[in-house]
């Protein structure tokens, strides 16, 4: 297999606007057990990004966690950004590391993730002085109140030493109140577009690599988290084909808001990654990517319809 995710922690200091952890009530914050750690096979994979819902570096043994999974495989984690001058050793021998940013305007910033961008600046200096071969990323998402300053993000992470930004659908809707908020669509704004068009622009003239995904709505074979190829390992060390179909809550459901409206669908676990190479979703997956030309695609898996990454996004 390719990626593994592991949600070494769904503990977390801020309550981002856009997180499902600031939307629900029974979110379970929580650390992974060491032993659960130690048992995932992580030979079996090209690469482990330490992380799910919640942030990494809350993990009183990330450290350890980090120099267990290097010995085995590539590894990366993506982070809030604040606690990172607490790790810098262990971060700067990580193959990635990607740091998440609202806007490089500080006031946006702090009215979407409530922390202060100035600290999260001299943090992801500080990866980019003391780095080995550390690709480090900043990861934004695109949304209405922060799009018209994506061209800054370019500045921004290129002041602070990073290598690529990536900018991110609010591909997961948790709440009502969030469904206006999100830029893409079948017929997507013109002005995003253009937006994305400068930002490409600098980013080529700075030297940063830009990845957007796309804005286009576009049932795809397979999503973007590729279940054939990848996995998550759950706080509890539970498989799931991705963070879409877990959330770390006391409910068994998972509320979404897809095209305006409020679905509820499954969690979906399995016991071993025996199980989960076996499962449904897989072959669907599978038989979609391998169908015949003028033969129907196979429609997709109950769970992913109402899933904004089954569209390309
Ligand atoms: S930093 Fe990440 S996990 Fe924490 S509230 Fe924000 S989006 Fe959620
Ligand atoms: S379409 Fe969504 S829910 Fe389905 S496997 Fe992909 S990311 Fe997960």
């Amino acid at each position: 297999m390719n990626i593994v995710q592991v949600e070494v922690s769904t503990k977390c200091q801020l309550d981002c606007i856009m997180c499902p952890k600031s939307c629900f009530d029974d979110w379970i914050p929580k650390n992974m057990d060491m032993d659960v750690f130690e048992k995932i096979p992580f030979k079996k994979f090209k690469y482990a990004h330490l992380q799910g819902w919640g942030e990494p570096l809350l993990h009183p043994k990330i450290d350890e966690m980090i120099e267990i999974a290097k010995k085995r495989c590539k590894v990366g984690l993506t982070t809030n950004g604040l606690l990172i001058d607490r790790h810098v050793d262990s971060l700067t021998k990580l193959d990635l590391i990607a740091v998440s940013v609202a806007s490089a305007d500080p006031d946006v910033h702090a009215a979407v993730r409530k922390c202060d961008l100035e600290v999260i600046k001299r943090n992801i200096r500080l990866i980019s002085e003391n780095r080995g071969k550390t690709r480090i990323v900043v990861t934004t998402i695109m949304m209405r109140d922060t799009i018209e300053g994506l061209p800054k993000m370019i500045d921004f992470a290129s002041e602070c030493g990073a290598d690529e930004v990536i900018a991110n659908n609010l591909d997961y809707i948790p709440s009502e109140s969030l469904t206006d908020l999100k830029v893409f669509g079948s017929k997507p704004d013109r002005r995003i577009g253009e937006i994305l068009e400068k930002t490409r622009k600098i980013a080529e003239d700075v030297g940063i690599n830009f990845v957007a995904r796309p804005i286009v709505m576009e049932e795809a074979l397979v999503c973007a988290e590729n279940p054939i190829e990848n996995c998550l390992i759950t706080v509890d060390g539970k498989i799931s084909p991705c963070v879409y179909l877990h959330l770390p809550t006391e409910s068994d459901r998972i509320v979404r808001y897809f095209e305006g409206e409020r679905v509820e669908v499954p969690k979906v676990y399995f016991n071993s990654l025996k199980d989960w190479e076996k499962s449904e979703i897989r072959k669907i997956f599978r038989r979609r990517l391998s169908f015949l030309p003028f033969t129907e695609i196979p429609p997709l898996p109950n769970v992913c319809r109402t899933c904004y990454k089954a569209y390309s996004l």
